[in-house]
């Protein structure tokens, strides 16, 4: 249900921008809990576990390799809700229900956000700085 929940996009860097998985009901524990996989257990692989491994994205995001988390693609009680969740930048960017893109570059998460309609970078947080940030 587009439009009802604010949904983000886990995002790796391409040829052509990003592209990735959305996770729903983005919420503040969503950057934690990326910066926690990027940080431990490094960017590439949380690349491969939040995106390639669950290529139809997440309706909770887990917090560690561990503990929980819900996708959209191992999940058959929510087939009938299950959306085609992989998204380029460009589809990204142009789609409503999608208001915050965390980029999973190689030594940094880069924000990007909807605020005032106006797509914009909202900073970049390096995975080395995080422990002292948290
Ligand atoms: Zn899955």
């Amino acid at each position: 249900m587009p439009g009802l929940f604010i949904d983000g996009l886990i995002a790796r860097p391409t040829a052509e921008g990003f592209a990735g998985v959305v996770v729903h009901r983005d919420e503040p524990a969503t950057l934690r809990h990326l910066m926690r996989h990027a940080t431990v257990h490094g960017p590439a692989a949380a690349i491969r576990t939040l995106i390639e491994e669950h290529p139809s994205g997440w309706w909770s995001l887990p917090g560690s390799y561990s503990e929980g988390g819900q996708c959209a693609c191992h999940c058959p009680e929510l087939d009938e809700r299950r959306p085609a969740q992989q998204l380029d930048q460009v589809s990204a960017l142009l789609d409503p229900s999608i208001t915050r893109v965390y980029l999973l570059q190689p030594e940094r998460l880069e924000l990007f956000d909807r605020g005032g309609g106006q797509w914009a970078a909202r900073g970049a947080i390096p995975y080395d700085m995080w422990p002292a940030l948290r």
